[in-house]
């Protein structure tokens, strides 16, 4: 008896090296998978965030004494109100309009031209990104002319978007990278893991998500990230929301309550207003109408 106990210490010795061995296996192929893919390492994990968390939505009214009714011309003739290009919607199914303007400057001296509303944003986030990481934040691609995308599209008819199709035509849009770490490799480099992660605080989004393939029609892009502004950066990366799926969700009668903001996204002859906020951005939809942020302090 003691002796065919004693085998069958062994044994579990044996199946727990073996086991050791497998979890050992198992964490160098992890590794591996997440040094060499990173990409799809972080797509596991958004899709399985995604899938616990649906995003909360919570509207609000305003009484009828607490609003304004204003004609477009009056809400385009508003004081206190900052005018930009934030929220427009651009894809295969939203095309710019041939005659599109941008509203772009050269970013400091660097021949880079990109839309005048999220010049300050890049600054401070390639600012954080030389404090954390001592690296520069390199831009590849940031604003584009209709001439320009109709040439890459002829170079790379397989991945470039369509003419007009493409929000680098807005200047709304940067390719970012850390030298040696461009393209998908930028999330080999912890300020890509960053950028990934908390470009929101500056008030972009990771436009082309791994979970938004379906909605954006394109697939994972790291590198490619799109100025919205505070509070909708930080709605759609934390709640994993698409700018496609964010925009249909955005209220038109009532006011979609993102932290000490109130937003809505309206079209027609006539725009309704909360009477008082402490700042506002309108910025034109490319569907029609206008989204509307208040922030109400
Ligand atoms: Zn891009």
């Amino acid at each position: 008896m003691a002796k065919k106990k004693k085998k069958g210490l062994s044994g579990g010795a044996k199946a727990g090296i073996i086991l050791v061995i497998l979890l050992a296996a198992a964490a160098l192929t992890l590794g591996l998978i997440s040094y060499f893919q990173p990409s799809l390492t972080i797509q596991l994990k958004e899709e399985a965030e995604r899938n616990l968390h649906k995003p909360q939505s919570v509207t609000e009214s305003l009484g009828e004494g607490d609003t304004w009714t204003l004609s477009e011309e009056e809400m385009l003739a508003l004081s206190n109100v900052t005018f930009d290009q934030s929220m427009l919607l651009v894809n295969g199914s939203h095309k710019l309009p041939a005659d599109f303007r941008a509203d772009v400057a050269e970013y400091k001296t660097s021949t880079v031209f990109m839309n005048r509303c999220i010049m300050d944003s890049y600054a401070r986030l390639a600012a954080r990104i030389r404090q954390d990481f001592d690296e520069p934040l390199y831009v590849s691609s940031a604003y584009r002319t209709r001439e320009e995308q109709e040439e890459i599209l002829r170079e790379s008819p397989d991945v470039a978007q369509e003419v007009d199709a493409s929000e680098h035509q807005c200047g709304l849009a940067l390719d970012v990278y850390v030298p040696q770490y461009a393209g998908a490799g930028f999330l080999r480099h912890d300020a890509g893991k960053f950028v990934n992660e908390k470009a929101w605080e500056f008030g972009f989004i990771i436009r082309y998500p791994s979970y938004g393939e379906k909605e954006t029609g394109i697939s994972f892009e790291p590198w490619h990230i799109r100025y919205v502004g505070a509070p909708h950066a930080q709605y759609m990366m934390e709640n994993k929301v698409t700018l496609e799926a964010y925009m249909e969700m955005l209220p038109s009668d009532t006011f979609l309550k993102v932290g000490h903001y109130l937003v809505t996204r309206q079209s027609g002859d006539t725009y309704t207003l909360p009477k008082t906020w402490e700042s506002a951005v309108i910025s034109p939809d490319n569907c029609g109408g206008y989204v509307m942020t208040f922030y109400m302090g």
